[in-house]
């Protein structure tokens, strides 16, 4: 089977499965303070994740990504990882997960026998104000959660999305907590998939201004890009920090990634307006092979992405929905 490409000339490897909306954190820049949760029923069934994974496999993707929402969240977490672990033999090469690590703690040595091969935690700040603004929630749960997944013998990486005015301040602090656990940070630039109104310009700290900050305490050496979305520096000769610039340096033109929301919604890009509603279209009854060729055939349709259109996007469709 050839690889899933578009027409911009992108090949597909990665796939991001939202496993649902649901969240027990309510950060600022995901989603709003009472967010309308999608219906229980509209949600992907466990055999439903199964089956468009398998399919996702066979058309060339081999790194998937269980995120959402909060994917500890989902009662039938472990049934799906191992669902997804057995694509080994189809070709899937690297299974991963995004997690606000809140809830983890207990489950961390269970997820990494299932199948997990590495988690990215979400960890904005290490000063518990900072947090407690950013996210409405308490920062222990998700310290206990880092540490128990460093005892469980997880690969882990921390994201951190940076907004002016609330967290700037507690970039190198933060970094400077990462490099004495050693564990690698990956900034983020805030993306505008927040709640309707909210993203401004302004809010965004650049990656420039992060690497200021950074370099009035230490060395901060470029390092070659790879495929990875982020720009990777090395710090005082020994440390790995990424800088995911969406917004002021766009990585688009190297997209390898497509994203499955929890109702089964793909969306080529984070800044489509639409997606294929492929899990309606199991519902009604798609055989398999036409299911193939309509992924096949919105992939190929798939935008330029972020920098040929930024800003905001028109949709009812916030980070938490979409699937981070
Ligand atoms: N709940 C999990 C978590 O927080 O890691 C997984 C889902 S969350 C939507 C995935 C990632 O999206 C997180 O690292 C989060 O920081 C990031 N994210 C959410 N909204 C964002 C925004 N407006 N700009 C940049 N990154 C954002
Ligand atoms: Fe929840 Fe993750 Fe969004 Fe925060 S970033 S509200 S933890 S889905």
């Amino acid at each position: 089977m050839s690889p899933l490409i578009d027409r911009h000339g992108r090949t597909k490897r990665k796939l991001r499965i939202s496993l649902t909306d649901r969240c027990n954190f309510r950060c600022t820049y995901c989603m709003p303070e009472h967010p309308d949760w999608l219906p229980r029923s509209t949600l992907l069934a466990r055999e439903e994740v199964a089956r468009l994974a398998g399919l996702f496999v066979d058309s060339g993707i081999d790194q998937i990504r269980l995120t959402g929402g909060e994917p500890l969240l989902r009662r039938d977490l472990l049934e799906c990882v191992r669902d997804i672990n057995a694509l080994r033999e189809r070709g899937l090469r690297r299974l991963s997960m995004t997690t606000n690590a809140s809830r983890i703690a207990p489950r961390a040595a269970e997820l990494v026998a299932a199948g997990i091969d590495d988690f990215n935690v979400s960890l904005d700040a290490v000063d518990p104000h900072t947090f407690r603004r950013l996210t409405r929630r308490e920062i222990a749960p998700v310290l206990d959660g880092i540490a128990a997944l460093v005892d469980a013998g997880a690969r882990i990486k921390l994201n951190a999305v940076v907004i002016r005015g609330d967290n700037e301040k507690d970039v190198v602090p933060l970094l400077e907590w990462a490099m004495a656990r050693d564990i690698p940070l990956r900034y983020i630039e805030y993306m505008p998939l927040d709640a309707p109104g909210q993203w401004k310009r302004d809010a965004v700290v650049s990656e420039a201004e992060m690497l200021a900050a950074i370099r009035a305490t230490h060395r901060v050496d470029d390092l070659p890009r790879g495929n990875d979305p982020s720009t990777p520096y090395l710090v005082d000769g020994r440390y790995s920090l990424g800088v995911i610039s969406t917004v002021s340096n766009p990585f688009c033109s190297t997209c390898d990634r497509l994203r499955l929301t929890a109702t089964g919604e793909l969306f080529t890009c984070l800044f489509s307006p639409l997606g294929t509603p492929l899990g309606t279209r199991m519902r009604e009854g798609i055989a398999d092979d036409v299911l193939a060729e309509q992924v096949r055939r919105a992939v190929w349709l798939k935008d330029a992405g972020y920098a040929s259109r930024p800003g905001p996007v028109d949709r009812p469709l916030t980070m938490h929905a979409m699937g981070g």
